[in-house]
Protein backbone atom coordinates (compact mmCIF):
# COMPACT_ATOMS: atom_id res chain seq x y z
CA UNK A 1 0.00 0.00 0.00
CA UNK A 2 1.38 3.48 -1.04
CA UNK A 3 1.15 5.79 1.32
CA UNK A 4 -2.72 7.68 1.86
CA UNK A 5 -3.51 4.29 0.35
CA UNK A 6 -6.79 2.52 1.50
CA UNK A 7 -5.62 -1.05 3.14
CA UNK A 8 -8.86 -3.27 4.15
CA UNK A 9 -6.93 -5.64 6.56
CA UNK A 10 -9.53 -8.32 6.18
CA UNK A 11 -12.97 -8.83 4.79
CA UNK A 12 -16.33 -9.04 6.64
CA UNK A 13 -16.79 -12.40 6.69
CA UNK A 14 -21.14 -12.72 6.53
CA UNK A 15 -20.96 -15.35 8.69
CA UNK A 16 -20.53 -15.70 12.48
CA UNK A 17 -16.94 -17.14 13.85
CA UNK A 18 -17.59 -20.55 14.92
CA UNK A 19 -18.31 -21.26 18.16
CA UNK A 20 -21.32 -19.38 18.63
CA UNK A 21 -22.16 -15.83 18.10
CA UNK A 22 -19.09 -13.47 20.13
CA UNK A 23 -21.71 -10.91 20.61
CA UNK A 24 -23.75 -13.35 23.64
CA UNK A 25 -22.52 -11.53 26.55
CA UNK A 26 -23.20 -8.04 25.35
CA UNK A 27 -26.73 -8.52 23.41
CA UNK A 28 -29.32 -8.08 26.53
CA UNK A 29 -27.43 -4.99 28.36
CA UNK A 30 -29.75 -2.09 28.89
CA UNK A 31 -30.71 -0.65 25.46
CA UNK A 32 -28.30 -3.25 23.41
CA UNK A 33 -30.32 -5.59 22.07
CA UNK A 34 -30.09 -7.60 18.61
CA UNK A 35 -31.59 -4.71 16.30
CA UNK A 36 -28.61 -2.48 17.73
CA UNK A 37 -25.93 -5.19 17.70
CA UNK A 38 -26.88 -5.06 13.77
CA UNK A 39 -26.48 -0.88 13.49
CA UNK A 40 -23.36 -1.37 15.17
CA UNK A 41 -22.06 -4.31 12.76
CA UNK A 42 -23.27 -1.60 9.90
CA UNK A 43 -21.59 1.59 11.46
CA UNK A 44 -18.51 3.28 10.19
CA UNK A 45 -16.16 5.02 13.10
CA UNK A 46 -13.17 6.78 11.99
CA UNK A 47 -10.97 6.79 15.18
CA UNK A 48 -7.89 9.68 14.45
CA UNK A 49 -4.76 8.65 16.19
CA UNK A 50 -3.83 4.87 16.94
CA UNK A 51 -1.45 5.90 19.61
CA UNK A 52 -2.19 4.47 23.30
CA UNK A 53 -5.56 6.68 23.41
CA UNK A 54 -7.06 5.49 19.79
CA UNK A 55 -5.78 2.10 20.12
CA UNK A 56 -8.01 1.43 22.81
CA UNK A 57 -11.13 3.04 21.38
CA UNK A 58 -10.21 1.23 18.21
CA UNK A 59 -9.65 -2.21 19.67
CA UNK A 60 -13.17 -2.04 21.71
CA UNK A 61 -14.93 -0.43 18.47
CA UNK A 62 -14.15 -3.44 16.68
CA UNK A 63 -14.12 -5.93 19.76
CA UNK A 64 -17.72 -4.59 20.35
CA UNK A 65 -18.62 -5.36 16.83
CA UNK A 66 -18.58 -2.39 15.08
CA UNK A 67 -17.93 -3.50 11.04
CA UNK A 68 -16.20 -1.02 9.76
CA UNK A 69 -12.73 0.89 11.25
CA UNK A 70 -10.93 3.63 9.68
CA UNK A 71 -7.63 3.82 11.31
CA UNK A 72 -5.93 7.48 10.76
CA UNK A 73 -2.31 7.89 11.52
CA UNK A 74 0.56 9.12 10.02
CA UNK A 75 4.12 7.85 10.64
CA UNK A 76 6.03 4.86 11.62
CA UNK A 77 6.33 2.96 15.38
CA UNK A 78 9.13 4.28 17.75
CA UNK A 79 10.20 2.59 20.81
CA UNK A 80 8.96 4.78 23.44
CA UNK A 81 5.72 4.72 21.97
CA UNK A 82 5.59 0.85 23.22
CA UNK A 83 4.88 1.75 27.18
CA UNK A 84 0.87 2.46 25.42
CA UNK A 85 0.58 0.02 22.53
CA UNK A 86 -1.40 -3.39 22.91
CA UNK A 87 -1.68 -3.54 18.95
CA UNK A 88 1.94 -3.33 18.39
CA UNK A 89 5.04 -5.00 19.37
CA UNK A 90 8.82 -4.12 19.59
CA UNK A 91 9.23 -6.24 16.19
CA UNK A 92 6.52 -3.58 14.19
CA UNK A 93 9.34 -0.61 15.18
CA UNK A 94 10.03 1.58 12.26
CA UNK A 95 6.87 0.25 10.44
CA UNK A 96 3.54 2.17 10.06
CA UNK A 97 1.59 2.28 12.99
CA UNK A 98 -1.84 2.68 11.06
CA UNK A 99 -1.07 -0.41 9.66
CA UNK A 100 0.66 -2.58 12.18
CA UNK A 101 -2.66 -1.69 14.78
CA UNK A 102 -4.78 -2.64 11.26
CA UNK A 103 -2.75 -6.05 10.72
CA UNK A 104 -3.60 -6.66 14.49
CA UNK A 105 -7.25 -5.91 14.74
CA UNK A 106 -7.71 -8.01 11.82
CA UNK A 107 -5.80 -11.11 13.26
CA UNK A 108 -8.02 -10.15 16.97
CA UNK A 109 -11.74 -9.21 14.95
CA UNK A 110 -11.54 -11.09 11.17
CA UNK A 111 -15.23 -10.03 11.04
CA UNK A 112 -14.15 -6.55 11.28
CA UNK A 113 -13.31 -4.45 8.32
CA UNK A 114 -10.51 -1.98 8.65
CA UNK A 115 -9.24 0.77 6.48
CA UNK A 116 -5.71 2.06 7.26
CA UNK A 117 -4.83 5.54 6.46
CA UNK A 118 -0.99 6.92 6.76
CA UNK A 119 -1.77 10.20 6.65
CA UNK A 120 -2.19 13.39 8.43
CA UNK A 121 -5.26 15.05 9.41
CA UNK A 122 -5.16 17.44 6.47
CA UNK A 123 -4.93 15.51 3.63
CA UNK A 124 -7.61 15.81 1.80
CA UNK A 125 -9.14 12.28 1.83
CA UNK A 126 -10.09 13.02 5.31
CA UNK A 127 -13.35 15.42 4.80
CA UNK A 128 -14.85 12.63 2.41
CA UNK A 129 -14.05 9.84 5.04
CA UNK A 130 -15.68 12.36 7.89
CA UNK A 131 -18.48 12.74 5.95
CA UNK A 132 -19.24 8.96 5.19
CA UNK A 133 -18.54 7.82 9.06
CA UNK A 134 -20.85 7.59 11.81
CA UNK A 135 -18.87 8.64 14.60
CA UNK A 136 -15.70 9.77 15.20
CA UNK A 137 -13.25 9.18 17.62
CA UNK A 138 -10.53 12.00 17.80
CA UNK A 139 -7.32 10.64 19.86
CA UNK A 140 -5.29 13.12 17.97
CA UNK A 141 -2.82 14.78 20.67
CA UNK A 142 -2.28 18.60 19.51
CA UNK A 143 -4.32 21.48 19.18
CA UNK A 144 -4.58 22.11 15.86
CA UNK A 145 -5.62 18.70 14.42
CA UNK A 146 -8.18 18.40 16.92
CA UNK A 147 -9.11 21.86 16.04
CA UNK A 148 -9.33 20.55 12.32
CA UNK A 149 -11.09 17.77 13.00
CA UNK A 150 -13.49 19.44 15.12
CA UNK A 151 -14.11 21.68 12.36
CA UNK A 152 -14.57 19.21 9.61
CA UNK A 153 -17.03 17.06 11.96
CA UNK A 154 -19.40 19.67 12.40
CA UNK A 155 -19.55 20.51 9.02
CA UNK A 156 -20.09 17.09 7.85
CA UNK A 157 -22.89 16.67 10.40
CA UNK A 158 -20.95 13.51 12.51
CA UNK A 159 -20.75 12.94 16.39
CA UNK A 160 -17.40 13.40 17.34
CA UNK A 161 -16.00 11.99 20.81
CA UNK A 162 -12.99 13.66 21.67
CA UNK A 163 -10.22 11.84 24.26
CA UNK A 164 -7.41 13.40 25.46
CA UNK A 165 -4.74 12.99 28.04
CA UNK A 166 -1.57 14.38 29.47
CA UNK A 167 0.29 12.32 32.10
CA UNK A 168 -2.18 11.20 34.30
CA UNK A 169 -5.16 12.99 34.18
CA UNK A 170 -7.97 12.44 31.15
CA UNK A 171 -10.77 14.41 29.66
CA UNK A 172 -13.71 13.28 27.22
CA UNK A 173 -16.41 15.37 25.18
CA UNK A 174 -19.03 13.92 23.06
CA UNK A 175 -19.51 16.70 20.36
CA UNK A 176 -23.08 16.74 18.66
CA UNK A 177 -25.02 19.31 17.34
CA UNK A 178 -26.46 21.15 18.42
CA UNK A 179 -24.93 21.01 21.87
CA UNK A 180 -20.94 22.38 22.44
CA UNK A 181 -18.10 21.24 20.28
CA UNK A 182 -14.50 20.99 21.69
CA UNK A 183 -13.65 24.30 20.01
CA UNK A 184 -17.11 25.74 22.26
CA UNK A 185 -14.99 24.10 25.41
CA UNK A 186 -11.19 25.15 24.61
CA UNK A 187 -11.09 28.43 22.34
CA UNK A 188 -7.49 28.70 22.59
CA UNK A 189 -4.93 26.17 22.20
CA UNK A 190 -2.20 25.40 25.05
CA UNK A 191 0.92 27.85 24.08
CA UNK A 192 3.05 25.67 26.11
CA UNK A 193 1.31 22.40 25.27
CA UNK A 194 4.55 20.26 23.57
CA UNK A 195 2.60 17.67 21.12
CA UNK A 196 5.86 15.20 21.30
CA UNK A 197 6.99 16.16 25.21
CA UNK A 198 4.17 15.32 27.33
CA UNK A 199 4.30 12.45 29.87
CA UNK A 200 1.93 9.12 29.32
CA UNK A 201 1.25 6.56 31.61
CA UNK A 202 -0.29 3.58 29.06
CA UNK A 203 -2.94 2.91 31.62
CA UNK A 204 -3.82 6.31 31.62
CA UNK A 205 -4.51 6.26 27.32
CA UNK A 206 -5.74 3.27 27.58
CA UNK A 207 -8.63 3.84 30.14
CA UNK A 208 -9.18 7.14 28.05
CA UNK A 209 -9.44 4.91 25.03
CA UNK A 210 -11.84 2.48 26.65
CA UNK A 211 -14.26 5.18 27.52
CA UNK A 212 -14.47 7.04 23.62
CA UNK A 213 -15.35 3.13 22.61
CA UNK A 214 -18.08 3.06 25.25
CA UNK A 215 -19.56 6.47 23.86
CA UNK A 216 -18.99 5.72 20.28
CA UNK A 217 -21.31 2.55 20.92
CA UNK A 218 -23.93 4.74 22.91
CA UNK A 219 -23.98 7.26 19.62
CA UNK A 220 -24.44 4.53 17.25
CA UNK A 221 -26.66 2.57 19.80
CA UNK A 222 -28.82 5.23 21.56
CA UNK A 223 -27.95 3.12 24.22
CA UNK A 224 -26.99 4.90 27.60
CA UNK A 225 -26.49 8.58 27.41
CA UNK A 226 -23.70 10.20 26.19
CA UNK A 227 -21.72 13.11 27.31
CA UNK A 228 -23.23 15.34 25.60
CA UNK A 229 -22.89 18.84 27.29
CA UNK A 230 -20.43 17.47 29.76
CA UNK A 231 -16.70 17.37 29.90
CA UNK A 232 -15.69 14.65 31.79
CA UNK A 233 -12.13 14.79 33.61
CA UNK A 234 -10.35 12.28 35.43
CA UNK A 235 -7.00 11.48 37.27
CA UNK A 236 -5.75 8.58 37.45
CA UNK A 237 -2.74 9.34 40.52
CA UNK A 238 -5.83 10.60 42.83
CA UNK A 239 -8.57 8.21 40.81
CA UNK A 240 -11.04 11.00 40.75
CA UNK A 241 -13.88 11.57 38.30
CA UNK A 242 -16.26 14.82 38.13
CA UNK A 243 -18.11 16.19 34.87
CA UNK A 244 -18.91 19.64 34.44
CA UNK A 245 -21.37 21.51 32.52
CA UNK A 246 -20.18 23.12 29.42
CA UNK A 247 -22.55 25.29 27.03
CA UNK A 248 -22.12 25.85 23.23
CA UNK A 249 -20.37 29.72 22.84
CA UNK A 250 -22.94 31.76 20.09
CA UNK A 251 -20.24 32.53 17.75
CA UNK A 252 -18.38 29.70 18.03
CA UNK A 253 -16.59 29.44 14.91
CA UNK A 254 -16.08 25.79 14.53
CA UNK A 255 -19.62 24.93 15.24
CA UNK A 256 -21.46 28.77 14.60
CA UNK A 257 -23.99 27.77 17.54
CA UNK A 258 -26.38 30.68 18.63
ZN1 LIG B 1 -18.30 25.25 19.10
Amino acid sequence: MTRGGAAPAAAAPAVAPEGGDRFDRQVGLPGLGAHQQRLLRGATVVVAGVGGVGGAAATYCAAAGVGHLVLLHPGDLEAPDLNRQTLMTPADVGGSRVRTAARTLGRHFPDVRVTALDVPMADAVVPGLLERADVVVDARHNFPERYLLNRLCRRAGVPSVVAAMDGVALQLLTSQAPGPCWRCVFPRADPHWEPLGFRVLGAVAGTAGCLAAAEAVKLLTGAGSVLAGRLLCGDLWEMSFRTVRVRAVPGCPDCGSR
